[in-house]
């Protein structure tokens, strides 16, 4: 398979005029040469933090504070999520994975609620469909041996040193929210050492410090941000010190579209357009041990072919800058995973 035009190649988007040389579900070569053209071929994205469970509460609780929201054990959405049947769950998860799909998403990093039978429920909505999970289960340790790891709420919710000891010795990913509606349960997340941050948003100078100095990711979710009304994270000082990645949080709140996440990032913060599409698709798969986000020889073909001729895109000047604050699924030709 071939994919022709304007190739946003490696971790910087150089845009090469060329084509995309597929085999075996790699990319086996990038070649330059003139061609007739206007497609737009990027990496397919990877969304770091979503809880698509909450696909059955779409646009519930307008107005509520953050804790009468998500907060466990009694926030809406957890009322919610035992109130639907599993049959309801797996469809409206279905909906949203499908939906992630066609909007050239490759992969998530699922906080999946329920504990195991969860983290089943999750299985049984991706069935048949190509957008990899990196699950991560939360409320019990037998929800971490079910999936790819644990995903705590926050450390001010409980203990998690005993559930983080356990991820570690079976070798899976630990990720927790911290600094979300105030800086003070970061200290006791990074304490625990986890694998990445969710959030983010009031960290103070010393703890961004901390996180460099750890080299741990942090995944920011500013769309989430805006609804729940907590700020907006600091996406440039976190960005000049550790990896960024991006997430789309709770289907709830926001479609699961990293388009509107990556125009939201670019446009609330003074990062360049690189920057941000290198948040929506390498430094994702990065933070959750995935090898995609990239298109380069020897790379897995996840990819996202855009019209670079539609009525939105066409005679944009920066093809990356054109991706990042103005693309969208209308643009969409073609997702290959
Ligand atoms: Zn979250």
């Amino acid at each position: 398979m071939h994919l022709e035009g304007t190739i946003l190649h490696g971790r910087d988007f150089e845009p090469i005029e060329g084509r995309v040389v597929v085999e075996n579900g790699r990319v086996e070569a990038v070649e330059r040469t003139e061609t007739e053209s206007t497609d737009v071929v990027c990496p397919a994205f990877v969304n770091a933090h979503t809880h698509i469970g909450d696909s059955v509460a779409k646009e519930a609780g307008a107005g509520l504070s953050l804790d009468d929201l998500v907060a466990p054990p009694d926030g809406l959405k957890h009322r919610l999520l035992r109130a639907a049947s599993r049959e309801e769950m797996v469809a409206a998860m279905r909906r949203s994975l499908r939906f992630m799909q066609a909007t050239g998403t490759a992969a998530c990093v699922e906080f999946r609620e329920g504990g195991v039978p969860g983290v089943e429920t999750f299985a049984a909505a991706r069935e048949g469909i190509d957008v990899d999970a990196v699950v991560l289960g939360r409320e019990t340790e037998d929800a971490m041996h079910a999936s790819d790891g644990f995903g705590a709420s926050g450390a001010r919710d409980g203990d998690f040193a005993a559930v983080r000891g356990a991820t570690r010795e079976a070798g899976k990913l630990f990720g927790i929210h911290a600094g979300e509606r105030d800086a003070d349960d970061v200290d006791a997340a990074i304490d625990l050492a986890p694998d990445f941050l969710v959030h983010m948003v009031h960290a103070t100078d010393d703890q961004i410090e901390r996180v460099a100095d750890s080299e741990l990711p942090v995944a920011v979710c500013p769309r989430s941000n805006l609804v729940t009304n907590v700020g907006v994270p600091p996406i440039r000082r976190l960005a000049e010190r550790t990896t960024v990645a991006l997430g789309t949080d709770n289907v709830m709140l926001n479609s699961p579209s990293m388009f509107r996440e990556m125009e939201f990032a670019a446009k609330l913060s003074d990062v360049s357009a690189e920057t941000v599409l290198r948040m929506a698709t390498v430094d994702g798969a990065d933070l959750a041990g995935l090898d995609c986000g990239v298109v380069e020889a020897g790379a897995p073909a996840k990819l996202l072919v855009l019209d670079g001729d539609s009525d939105n895109l066409g005679g944009a000047k920066d093809p990356v800058r054109a991706v990042v604050r103005r693309a969208g699924q209308a643009d969409v030709k073609r997702v290959v995973l």
